[in-house]
């Protein structure tokens, strides 16, 4: 690894300063070093450069398989492996943890091993926080002075080795990946966060730039009398446009202007480029009032370009909070407090979707997601310096690249993952989040000028990166939708086989952290890690302790819950024990219904109060039944000698025998296919769905739904009304049945509550906050449709089934448990380890919800 060489040289610094100042007395604390300080400096100064060494390696996926196609590269890997392993397993014995990380007989899947890491790392961090907690207690009095309200971050560590920024030591340190007693900026939001699992519908209510105004409800009521067509055919084109309005609805609002979009040529003629200000001539100011927010947007509608970037926090949020905007013009940096700002950054869309001003991002997949999460922007004419060094093929596509290479400035990315709700912000990281645009127009004139020499002073290739751009803007914000089967996704990446009883409480827990991380706004991974999770399902403790022994360190929320937890798992122990096949047929199925009918969690699913016909007694029964079936099949199975199969060779290494068996075995129909829950929502179900299919198809359930509780209560009414009415006009056919009907529907969705009928109209502010007061007094007793509590409805409304009441898993029954806010006090408990679990599992879980492009 190239680390090593830059390791030596620091280390030269380091003891090279140490030879002027050698005091013997201060060496025998950290041999080799002036003092501690010194000694820290140099060993964060290891850990960066092995970070970045690491951040180097090949990516997984194609590029590592590529390069591991090479024995040389196999060899070296492996050999590299074994000393860090060595070196961990070191350090693991040297704190007294279980360090058996290089035993490969003991230990195989990566898994375990992570999870040895993460026990270090809990037990290294907690004695670590104990210490720091005794030093600050010493230091009491030195505590910086904060606003009202605020809770001082805690420490905060900086002035180590940021390199030539000749910022002179300010002994303010501050914690990089988490910092604790902050202030939930939640509280100060003016608009409630909307956790519910409904689809996103966008922020916008004015639309500046517009060429297509917004959609007016108005325009698409039908008249059905206007209409001089049969009743059937109008009813058609009444749900045509129905549905036509619903796509509008979700639809993304500058869907119609970017389309129309085309680069003028000066835009893809060679440009030459302009070179940035020197940052310390450069006048900074931090924008965290309307007022200077007006000013700063009327200053960006006079440019024609600037460049923009977000700083974001997602460890205690649901969906995550955009905290930072910067913005850089060609003259001056802004950084604006966006947390601050929330409900008013939507005014800067009078420049960002002015088609005639070129906004700059480097990598804005995610940026135009939390743009429009958060403020309802949207960006007209992107710019995505990330796709432009993608298409120069430049050795690494990553911002901090980008700036050695244009602009010979080393940042470095230490800071990306900085709490950045944090205020007042600590310099450093005001420094941090203006290097991210301060050069960023200098580089997108390179980007642009180099496209063109690449390309022989031909625009396509600059084209290119133009409509890739574009295509990033056209991204549509989706909030994360819990379904029945989110938790199969999650599974599916784990190399774990579970039996019926994991598996149930897996599915349990998962349901219960994905209700309370929405209904307290904390992320999945703060809630309750996956790792965990795991650790609780496989173990099935019987007791309440149990559980808190699974986890270390306890998640606040997993303490003040155990004994709800303790029931899920209970009633998971109460599932008959079964082995559950996996993988083989997941791959197999995948898209078709069989995934669920066959998939390992059927047959706790089946147990549930929906087999209507059977006794409890019966019930067992006919689960056995079903696993009789599926014991034979896994034994047909293996009577092929079918293996697991390999997800990339699948189709092509089976022999034709066991391709002919597979085909027998896919040909198997579960005869209790018919007592089973409906599948239809299982179609099409893979990563990579088209969510605005999934959206209307949401939609387009709740529409029926309210329409078909509508019409109940209409015939309930009025059926002797309908009745004399319909004989009396017989010769008019149904039309006038239509009409009257038709009418009456409209009339009562006048009245009904936008979070009733699931439907919203882009005016967020008043109609949300009726939204958020249904949910608040919503009671379990209460029939209308409640888009938050899926435990009884949504579930129901995914799943294409009807509204029913779900006896496994109900938290409203679970008394003040989930109402009940968590004082702050308890949420700060267990500081020391709430370090690790968010590095560890925070980092993990990203993986899976996100993928990060290269920054
Ligand atoms: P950047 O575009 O590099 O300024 O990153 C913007 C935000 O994205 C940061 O504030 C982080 O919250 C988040 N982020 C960037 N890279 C990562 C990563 N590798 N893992 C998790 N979060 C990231
Ligand atoms: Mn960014
Ligand atoms: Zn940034």
């Amino acid at each position: 690894m190239s680390l090593s060489k830059s390791n030596d040289d620091s280390n030269r610094e380091v003891l090279d300063s140490n030879s002027d100042t050698n005091e013997e007395d201060k060496n025998e604390l950290c041999p080799g070093f002036k003092d501690v300080d010194a000694f820290v400096k140099h060993g964060f100064g290891v850990v960066l450069s092995a970070t970045k060494a690491s951040a180097g390696l090949p990516q997984p996926g194609d590029e590592f398989d590529f390069y591991r196609s090479f024995p040389g590269f196999q060899e070296f890997c492996e050999s590299q492996g074994d000393q860090i392993l060595q070196c961990m397993s070191q350090i693991m014995q040297h704190h007294g943890c279980r360090s058996h990380v290089k035993d490969r007989n003991k230990l195989t899947a990566v898994e375990e091993r992570f999870d040895l890491v993460v026990d270090s790392n809990d037990v290294i961090l907690e004695r670590a926080g104990i210490l720091l907690d005794e030093a600050d207690g010493v230091n009491r009095n030195q505590k910086p002075v904060m606003p009202a309200g605020f809770q001082p971050p805690k420490i905060v560590v900086s002035s180590w080795n940021r390199k030539g920024s000749g910022s002179s030591s300010q002994s303010e340190t501050f914690r990089l990946l988490h910092a604790k007693n902050i202030a939930r900026p939640q509280l100060k939001f003016k608009e409630k966060i909307d956790n519910s699992n409904t689809p996103f519908v966008p922020k916008i209510f004015i639309k500046p730039n517009a060429v297509k105004p917004l959609p007016s409800c108005k325009k698409h009521v039908c008249q059905p009398e206007d209409l001089d067509v049969p009743a059937a055919l109008a009813d058609l084109i009444h749900q045509q446009r129905t549905q036509e309005h619903v796509e509008d609805m979700f639809a993304h609002p500058y869907q119609y202007e970017l389309d129309h979009l085309t680069v003028p040529d000066s835009l893809l003629s060679k440009p030459e480029p302009q070179m940035y200000k020197p940052i310390a001539e450069t006048k900074l100011s931090f924008i965290d009032s309307l007022e200077d927010l007006v000013e700063l947007n009327e200053k960006l509608c006079k440019l024609s370009e600037f460049a923009v970037d977000l700083e974001h926090h997602s460890y205690r949020s649901f969906l995550g909070l955009t905290c930072l905007m910067q913005i850089s013009t060609r003259d001056e940096d802004f950084i604006i407090d966006t947390l601050e700002l929330r409900s008013e950054m939507y005014i800067l869309n009078e420049a960002f979707t002015d088609p005639t001003i070129v906004k700059v991002f480097h990598g804005a997949d995610s940026d135009i997601e939390w743009l429009q999460r958060d403020f309802g922007l949207y960006v007209v004419n992107l710019f995505d310096t990330h796709q432009g060094s993608r298409a120069l093929h430049l050795a690494r596509n990553s911002l901090d690249h980008l700036l050695r290479h244009f602009c010979n400035v080393d940042s470095d990315k230490r800071y990306q993952l900085a709490d950045w709700r944090i205020r007042p912000l600590p310099n450093e990281m005001v420094q941090y989040a203006r290097t991210d645009t301060h050069y960023l127009l200098y580089i997108y004139d390179c980007v642009r000028a180099q496209l063109l020499d690449s390309n022989h002073g031909q625009p396509g290739l600059l084209q290119s990166v133009w409509n890739k751009s574009k295509d990033i803007s056209l991204t549509k914000y989706m909030k994360p939708l819990f379904t029945e089967d989110s938790y199969l996704e999650v599974l599916r990446k784990q190399k774990r086989s579970f039996n019926t009883q994991q598996l149930t409480a897996f599915r349990l827990l998962f349901a219960w952290r994905d209700k309370l991380a929405r209904q307290e706004d904390e992320s999945t991974g703060y809630t309750l890690p996956i790792h965990m999770m795991i650790k609780i399902s496989e173990e099935l403790p019987k007791e309440p302790q149990g559980i808190i022994a699974c986890c270390n360190p306890v998640p606040p929320l997993v303490r003040q819950q155990v004994n709800e937890l303790h029931l899920l798992v209970q009633q998971a122990r109460e599932m008959p024990l079964l082995k559950v096949r996996r993988n083989w047929r997941q791959h197999w199925h995948v898209g078709t219904p069989e995934v669920t009918l066959f998939g390992p969690h059927d047959t706790s699913r089946a147990s549930e109060s929906e087999l209507p016909y059977f006794s409890p007694n019966g019930r067992l029964k006919f689960l056995q039944l079903i696993n009789l079936f599926e014991t034979l099949v896994d034994y047909f199975n293996q009577c092929f000698v079918l293996k697991e199969p390999d997800v990339h060779t699948e189709q092509n290494s089976l022999s034709v025998a066991q391709m002919k068996a597979r085909r027998i075995i896919e040909s198997f129909e579960n005869p209790f296919r018919m007592y089973l829950p409906s599948t239809d929502v299982h179609v099409n179900k893979n990563a990579k769905f088209d969510p605005s299919s999934k959206i209307f198809e949401i939609s387009k359930r709740w529409k029926l739904q309210s329409i078909e509780q509508q019409q109940k209560e209409l015939e309930a009414k009025q059926k002797a009304k309908e009745e004399a009415k319909q004989q009396a006009k017989k010769a008019s056919g149904n039309w006038l049945f239509f009409s009257t009907h038709y009418l009456f529907n409209t009339a009562k969705k006048r009245e009904t509550p936008a979070s009733e009928v699931g439907e919203v109209t882009p005016k967020p502010a008043k109609k949300l906050k009726a939204a958020e007061k249904t949910q608040k007094t919503e009671t379990p007793s209460q029939t209308s449709f409640k888009p938050f509590d899926y435990s009884q409805s949504d579930l129901k409304v995914f799943a294409g089934t009807k509204s029913k009441d779900n006896s496994q898993f109900d938290p409203n029954r679970q008394g003040q448990g989930f109402k009940k806010k968590v004082p702050q006090g308890q949420k700060k408990h267990n500081s020391a380890g709430n370090r690790s679990m968010s590095y560890m599992a925070g980092k993990s879980e990203r993986g899976f919800r996100h993928n990060w492009p290269k920054r």
